[in-house]
């Protein structure tokens, strides 16, 4: 089973408001609400994979009701480890082909709920064979939160893919204990290394064998429609993908992450680790909804992805 680790999830909120009036009154016909935060978009690809999945992470109130109550209705396990607090909304106004969006930062945690969680998660680790953390700590957590959930895997052999960004990944990366996989796009990279990194092999290749990636099994650099670059233990490989109809790109990421989570938990090939990440990635694109595939397309894909070692 696949643990998903989502800190600080949120209801995703969105208006569709055509003429879209400030200090006016607004009036919204469809609103769609969802369970999001990033690590809930994984939790929905690998079951849509048809995989087992257990979701965790820190919610609370009326929000983290609605939350639960929506993966419950997609049929997800989960064990979150419940706060006094809201959980946030998340709001996107979706008017005159622009989206305007007003996030709530969530909840600040106490060091003794982030303490409390931490012994959740080391519990749940037992039942787990793979774990995903993807996006933002709550506010409250000291930024080198992630660092104790990659020792508490290592500690029990549970490969652990983080996919978070800023000061929480570098927090990461310069400990001694590194996680098994990271999925960084450019703009993370080029963040993490504070200048902007190219996406030619020779440029990316030339960043990745810096010290702060070293003792990092896999390094998938997702390139949105150009396909992915990667490190794999001491190999490099370019991953070239087919141009596809994009419909909606959000959560593509996530969706990326969810393929080299169920790969690795099948013990599948290099290659096909990289084919399975990058056809989840693309089959997201296809469709509206953020953390979607739809799973029969799946064969399909797979068989254009190519991969090269360089
Ligand atoms: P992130 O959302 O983290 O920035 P990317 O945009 O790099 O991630 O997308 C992750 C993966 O999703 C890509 O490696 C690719 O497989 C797929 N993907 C994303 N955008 C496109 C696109 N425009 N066309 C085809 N595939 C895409």
């Amino acid at each position: 089973m696949i643990l998903t680790v989502t800190m600080n999830p949120s209801v995703d909120i969105s208006y569709p408001i055509e003429d879209f009036k400030l200090d006016d009154v607004n009036r919204v016909e469809h609103t769609r609400k969802t369970a999001g935060g990033k690590g809930l978009n994984v939790a929905r690809v690998i079951k849509q994979m048809g995989e087992d999945v257990l979701a965790t992470g820190v919610l609370g109130g009326t929000i983290g009701d609605y939350i639960v109550r929506e993966l419950m209705k997609s049929e997800i396990a989960n064990h979150f480890f419940k706060i006094n607090q809201e959980s946030r909304n998340c709001i996107a106004i979706l008017h005159d082909g622009k989206q305007t969006e007003i996030l709530e930062s969530g909840p600040t945690l106490t060091v003794e709920e982030g303490a409390a969680f931490l012994e959740t998660f080391r519990l749940l680790l037992s039942d787990v064979s793979v774990v995903t953390i993807s996006g933002s700590l709550p506010k409250g957590l000291e930024s080198d939160f992630y660092r104790a959930m990659v020792e508490l895997g290592r500690e029990k052999g549970i490969p652990v893919i983080l996919d978070t960004s800023g000061e929480a990944l570098r927090q990461v990366l310069t400990h001694r204990v590194k996680p098994f996989a990271i999925k960084p796009n450019l703009t993370e990279l080029s963040q993490l290394t504070g200048r902007e990194v190219e996406q030619s092999a020779a440029s990316l290749q030339q960043v990745l064998s810096a010290e702060i990636f070293q003792g990092i099994e896999w390094i998938v650099v997702s390139l949105g429609g150009d396909g992915a670059f990667v490190k794999q233990g001491a190999d490099y490989f370019r991953v070239k993908i087919p141009a596809i109809n994009v419909v909606n790109p959000v959560g593509s990421g996530d969706a990326t992450v969810a393929g080299i989570a169920v790969a690795l938990d099948k013990e599948l090939p290099v290659a096909d680790v990289l084919k399975t990440a990058m056809t989840t990635g693309m089959l997201n694109t296809m469709e509206a909804g953020t953390g979607h595939i739809e799973y029969s397309k799946f064969e399909h894909f797979f068989k254009l992805v190519e991969v090269k070692k360089i």
